[in-house]
């Protein structure tokens, strides 16, 4: 094995059918990028479930680096942005889509999708939020820029036992908004008011057909999980409300009225990680790492081994995974 070999999760085949496995690689088999990084850490994304088990079509182009989220050490650059040794991380921007990603013990990554570690953040922390963190953030910039402000009704957070619904609580408490989270899993009651909810939503409550009109009670929230769940949000959300979609953890398909809209000036808005410009990226990190509370985000993440990467992928996907959980690359 030559020297310089390190240790990456591949895709081989076409969207049709492939394999994963681990293999040895070299820098020379890695993309022409400009920034070459020594990775530390990456995270565990419902999307990374997705690739990683092929129950959805996430990767475009083969072979492919699994692992949507990125953080290490810079080793070489032909960039002035970035220099040897700085800390840096990684997200979104087709990463195990049409970029090679993050579960790999280097890759090489251009310049315009990488970021400064943001002061105040450790390398693992920046993966301790990963692409759900900060897609949390994208959501309250959102709910922000919609006028939606702390001190009027509750937040309504569902999915809040996974990785985005849980950072949201996080955050949206520490913004001082009442948060509603909305779980499938009693034994997370306690968890998620540790982190700042004041209600708990059985998610079952909000998996029934409903009126088109319910008595108005969230001023806004949260969905990562699409089907008849965002429809009876949008249908109990309250005059000049909005609703953020940004998941599809129970079903992709939305059936609703236009009621809502026509009736309270509700609004949804749709969130995508992937597309953030970069100038919204440093801002949400810097936010991220100004506002979300560290000790909360320590109390909801795990750190688990790449090895395991197989039996995480089947865990996320069963909504059994516990907030966030970080994957050290090295272990
Ligand atoms: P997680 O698996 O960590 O969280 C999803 C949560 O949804 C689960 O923990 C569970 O919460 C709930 N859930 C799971 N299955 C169902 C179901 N069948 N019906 C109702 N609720 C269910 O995933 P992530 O937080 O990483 O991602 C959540 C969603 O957001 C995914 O669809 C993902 O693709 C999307 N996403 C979108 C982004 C974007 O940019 N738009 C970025 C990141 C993620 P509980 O047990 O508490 O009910």
């Amino acid at each position: 094995m030559p020297a310089d070999s390190f240790k990456a999760l591949i895709a081989e085949g076409s969207s049709n059918a492939y394999t994963v496995a681990f293999k040895q690689l070299t820098d020379e088999a890695l993309p022409k990028e400009e920034v070459l990084v020594e990775i530390m850490y990456s995270s565990l994304n419902y999307k990374d479930g997705l690739a990683v088990t092929g129950r959805g079509k996430i990767i475009r182009k083969f072979p492919m680096v699994l692992g949507i989220d990125i953080a290490g050490h810079v080793l070489e650059s032909s960039s002035p942005e970035f220099r040897k040794g700085d800390q840096v991380l990684a997200i979104g921007n087709g990463f195990s889509e049409t970029r090679w990603g993050g579960y790999s013990q280097r890759q090489r990554v251009p310049a315009e999708a990488l970021l400064h570690v943001p002061k105040g953040l450790t390398l693992k922390q920046t993966m301790a939020i990963g692409s759900a963190g900060f897609t949390s953030m994208l959501c309250l910039i959102s709910l922000e820029h919609q006028g939606i402000k702390p001190g009027g009704k509750e937040i309504i957070i569902t999915g809040a036992g996974g990785g985005v619904g849980s950072t949201a609580v996080a955050l949206f408490a520490a913004k001082n908004y009442k948060v509603a989270a909305s779980t499938g899993r009693p034994e997370l009651h306690s968890f998620l008011r540790e982190l700042g909810a004041t209600t708990i939503v059985d998610r079952a409550e909000l998996a029934q057909r409903t009126a088109p009109l319910l008595s108005e009670r969230w001023a806004g929230g949260i969905d990562t999980v699409g089907g008849q769940t965002l429809a009876s949000l949008l249908a109990a959300t309250a005059s000049y409300g909005a609703i953020t979609a940004c998941g599809l953890a129970g079903g992709a398909e939305l059936s609703t009225t236009v009621f809502p809209f026509i009736l309270r000036n509700v609004a949804l808005l749709g969130i995508n990680s992937v597309l953030t410009p970069k100038p919204l990226s440093i801002q949400a990190w810097e936010r991220l790492a100004r506002e979300l509370p560290l000790d909360k985000l320590d109390s909801l993440t795990t750190t688990e081994p790449l090895s395991a990467i197989f039996e995480l992928a089947e865990t996320i996907l069963a909504g059994k995974t516990r907030g966030r959980v970080v994957i050290d690359v090295n272990a």
